[in-house]
């Protein structure tokens, strides 16, 4: 029976995403905007602690960010974005109404391409946070350092249908804004703080939603979304109606739970800001803004498959480390002319410049980033140009895979180059053939009950008398020409 299906309710998501921005001052005074001011009430005037009589004035840098950021996120920019009063009386307000954007918000109408999937974004504003509430048992503290900090609020439409496409938007509208350089967006900081919007239906009209908050990491995002869809499918399942409610995320329990139910429809009175002139956006500002924007993750991620044929995987982290990213472009580029330098006449094959790339990702993304633990590339003695000598070595097989990660160790120690640390261990891989037939003959001698299982057709022995040839060269032999010389010997030699 088809209205017996597990998936008969189809689930609904539209998320409301606040950004601190990174300006050097608040929305609409002087006052530092330094989230890491540990003193209560410092960065604080009589404009955001809304005494009678101080007037605001609009901060440039945080609607350029803003306005940079639609940019980034295909919005159409306003020409005549307005301020609005929204009231409400709040102990973290002193002023009893946060000016916000309610009828002619900074930007509207756009997207961001999620997996191949588009999400629409309704709008993007700015209006001003609030102070902090600390609660002691019988009383209550109110900090006003972030009173007033610029605060930018982007509104999807409801087209997400899962946990993961929900963190996905988050996690790359974070690094769109990290790209932009309009926050750090960090969540457990608070500086980006995502709100869910939830309903289930089995009909074109959309079910009454449950809004989800104090979601501080990308994680719970995801987890209280997987959750509420169970939850309210088992509700409406049952015949019950889920509750128009405001929910919270125990991340502990990893359930969500109720908060408020919705109580009368808020009145704000929303009214235009008297003390605030309607702004004017012209298109030469725009287009200004427009010119400035650096590339973004979504261009990066196209450019880094067509330019150097990686794998998914890979271009995901250079997209989310700019660092590595751009450490990884200076190293290509010095391979890009090592190999026209090898070879003079010949052009730069595509697959061959491609599977250069995929050592050089490799390498940089496990081995060196390892080395590196937690410290930040800034700190890496190598040098692009070393690193690219290092890459070649391996390339051309005269280092072994187990004396590259000596030598990467070696390096990351010092910052010396390549050569110069294999000239000084003595590590130069043995590719002399007698040497290491040599070398061979010994092993063979030393182990004849492995010998006689190779020849008796047992192919597994063979690897045990490479890495017996391998543990006396130290490592310094090709394993590949260990192997065709054995092979041989082996076949020749039998008795
Ligand atoms: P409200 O006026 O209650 O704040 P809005 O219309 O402003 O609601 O929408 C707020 C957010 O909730 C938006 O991201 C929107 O996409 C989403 N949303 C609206 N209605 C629903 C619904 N029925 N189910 C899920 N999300 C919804
Ligand atoms: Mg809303
Ligand atoms: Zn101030």
């Amino acid at each position: 029976m088809i209205s017996g299906h597990k998936n008969k309710y189809r689930p609904t998501i539209g998320l409301e995403i606040h950004t601190e921005l990174n300006t050097k001052t608040k929305m609409f005074c002087r006052c530092k905007n330094d989230p890491d001011e540990k003193r209560p009430n410092v960065n604080i005037c009589p404009v955001c602690l809304g005494h009678p009589g101080t007037l605001p004035v609009i901060n440039e840098e945080a609607v350029r960010k803003v306005i940079r950021t639609g940019i980034a996120t295909n919005c159409r920019i306003s020409e005549h974005p307005r301020f609005d009063r929204k009231n409400y009386f709040y102990p973290d307000l002193p002023k009893n109404y946060q000016i916000s954007q309610l009828y002619q918000p900074l930007c509207k109408n756009g997207f961001l391409d999620i997996e191949g999937k588009k999400v629409r974004i309704r709008e993007i504003h700015l209006e001003e946070d609030v102070g902090k509430l600390i609660h002691r048992g019988e009383y209550s503290l109110v900090d006003f350092n972030r009173a007033g900090v610029p605060l930018m609020e982007l509104v999807t439409e409801p087209d997400i249908t899962s946990g993961k496409e929900a963190r996905r938007f988050a996690e790359e509208l974070k690094l769109i804004i990290r790209y932009l350089d309009v926050s750090q967006a960090d969540m457990e900081k608070g500086e980006m703080r995502v709100e869910v919007n939830i309903s289930l239906s089995d009909k074109k009209v959309l079910g009454t939603k449950v809004e989800i908050k104090n979601l501080n990491s990308f994680r719970a995002v995801e987890g209280a979304v997987d959750y509420e869809i169970k939850r309210q499918r088992k509700i409406l399942e049952s015949g019950k109606d889920v509750i128009q409610e405001t929910r919270g995320w125990d991340s502990a329990r990893g359930v969500t739970f109720s908060q408020r139910e919705k109580e009368e429809a808020n009145d704000y009175r929303y009214f235009p800001e008297p003390d605030l002139p309607p702004l004017h956006i012209t298109k030469d500002f725009v287009k200004r803004l427009e010119a400035d924007i650096p590339e973004l993750p979504y261009q990066k991620r196209k450019r880094f498959q067509k330019e150097y044929g990686l794998g998914e995987k890979s271009i995901e982290i250079f997209a989310r480390n700019k660092e590595f990213a751009d450490y990884f472009e200076e190293t290509m580029s010095e391979l890009r002319e090592w190999v026209k330098e090898v070879d003079m006449k010949r052009e730069v094959k595509k697959e061959e410049f491609f599977r250069l790339a995929k050592l050089c990702a490799n390498y940089l993304i496990s081995d060196l980033k390892s080395l590196l633990k937690e410290g930040s590339m800034s700190d890496v003695l190598i040098t692009p140009e070393n690193f690219a000598e290092f890459i070649t070595l391996i390339y051309d097989g005269k280092i072994s895979s187990k004396m590259a990660k000596m030598i990467l160790e070696e390096m990351f120690l010092s910052g010396e180059d390549p050569s110069h640390i294999i000239r000084e261990k003595k590590l130069k891989q043995i590719t002399d053939a007698e040497e290491i037939e040599r070398i061979i003959r010994e092993v063979i001698s030393e182990n004849p009950k492995p010998v006689k299982d190779f020849r008796e057709g047992r192919e597994n022995a063979l690897q045990f008398l490479i890495g017996q040839v391998m543990s006396k060269t130290e490592g310094k032999a090709s394993p590949a020409i260990v192997g065709k010389i054995l092979k041989q010997l082996l076949r020749e030699d039998k008795p």
